[in-house]
């Protein structure tokens, strides 16, 4: 499609959207009794209208039957975590019995981390990209040192090449191949959260494969994001946050994946809760541990209910539009973000720079803006926009095609424009 930098255009595809309407159902902050330019549902999704009925429905059941809403509550407690389940695997390719949602996000890197990176002499080594965000990092390296690795040794962070922002997959390929006869694991960010580049799961799983390396990733950028098919690629384990484009609120409940495969080996060592023990005997309190055979039988602690409740509003309105059209708006969208900064800069000597690879992104634009930095992320706020910025240099528009649209980037192309 042929764009243009114009109100009256934005404002067409606006009415050509069949998915426009569900912009209205999300709150937006405000400035000078306005809705803001939201670019910051990769950092934290705006709050859909009808969470707070969600919340208030477990709050009232709490208030009206105490312990007793475990069973009388119209979502019983008990079983609250299986209502997210269906609707979530959906948005990932999984099956249900590979979906759960529990914990938080690192904290299941780390669970899951402790069945599928399971070191020996001869194989040690875990690949991950360069830069990865900063928890990754942490999370990687602290359980090579507690496997008494050496990290400079086993940690193997794959590199942009010099000069450039994104990370060649065959770069990637190749580290895979190099150190095919050590490796353990290869444990990659779906999208990355800087550039926002996006990695090929399906053939990253398979070179780890090959190589006789388990594949897991971190899909919180990229979870509600871009096309996912954890099952059918063969991912043997992700995690992923709810509070990014999943629009769960601030630190809410986080989704595991566990291929199927796996769940009936029971020499997968683990660490155990009662909520992954059988749901029959549960309650009997054994002493012997019985395993789900499901993605459940990772899960440690009882439901997170008022944070679940929040999850449940989000994955229903997720469920009603379906990731197919999403995508297919987010990369109209996308386009027309990049069009539009491609314009701005025909006119202010190419000052903006776009690091996201066009041909491997989901919504999000990183841009380094030379010179400018980070005034310019503060006059953007000042002026109705909230982009995100990340040390040292750029700033990160994600337009989400669930509650922005095309005026929305109009806009922002005109106060970017201006200040420049
Ligand atoms: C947002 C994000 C996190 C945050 O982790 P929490 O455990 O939810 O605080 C971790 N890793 C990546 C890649 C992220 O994008």
């Amino acid at each position: 499609m042929m764009f243009k930098n114009e109100l009256k255009f934005a404002d067409t595809l606006d009415k050509a959207d069949e998915i426009n309407e569900y912009r209205n159902l999300f709150l937006f902050p405000e400035h000078n009794g306005e809705k803001m330019i939201y670019f910051t549902g990769n950092s934290l999704g705006l709050q859909p209208k009808s969470t707070k009925s969600y919340i208030q429905q477990e709050l009232d059941d709490w208030a009206k039957y105490g312990v007793e809403g475990h069973f009388l509550a119209k979502n019983p407690w008990m079983p609250y975590h299986e209502n997210l389940t269906l609707q979530m695997s959906k948005i990932v390719g999984a099956l249900p019995s590979e979906t759960v949602m529990m914990n938080q996000l690192t904290v299941n890197l780390h669970l899951l981390m402790v069945s599928f990176y399971r070191p020996t002499k001869q194989r040690y080594k875990i690949i991950c990209e360069a830069k990865a965000f900063p928890s990754d990092q942490y999370a990687l390296q602290s359980q090579i040192k507690f496997h008494n690795y050496d990290l400079t040794d086993a940690l193997i962070e794959v590199e942009p090449r010099s000069g450039e922002y994104a990370i060649r997959e065959e770069d990637i390929l190749a580290a895979i191949e190099k150190h095919k006869n050590e490796l353990s694991l290869v444990m990659i960010g779906g999208v990355n959260y800087f550039t926002g580049q996006v990695f090929d799961i399906k053939k990253i799983t398979a070179a780890s494969h090959a190589a006789g390396a388990i594949a897991g990733f971190d899909l919180a950028h990229a979870a509600g994001n871009i096309d996912l098919k954890l099952h059918e690629w063969n991912v043997d384990f992700a995690a992923w946050c709810s509070y990014k484009y999943l629009n769960s609120g601030p630190g809410s409940v986080a989704g595991a994946f566990i291929h199927q495969k796996h769940h009936t080996n029971t020499n997968l060592p683990m660490f155990a809760g009662w909520w992954g023990n059988n749901k029959e005997t549960r309650f009997l309190m054994n002493k012997q541990f019985d395993p789900i055979k499901t993605a459940e039988r990772w899960q440690l602690s009882n439901a997170p209910v008022l944070s679940m409740a929040a999850c449940m509003a989000s994955l229903q309105i997720f469920d009603k539009v379906g990731m197919d059209a999403l995508i297919k708006k987010s990369k109209q969208l996308t386009a027309y973000l990049e069009f539009i900064i491609n314009d701005i800069n025909s006119r202010k000597n190419n000052c903006l720079k776009i690091i996201t690879p066009t041909e491997n992104r989901g919504c999000q634009i990183s841009i380094v803006a030379d010179g400018y930095g980070k005034p310019l992320y503060n006059a953007l706020i000042e002026n109705g926009v909230i982009p995100d910025w990340r040390e040292p240099n750029v700033i990160r528009c994600a337009p989400v095609p669930l509650y922005n649209n095309y005026t929305d980037i109009y806009n922002f192309g005109k106060i970017l424009e201006k200040l420049l």
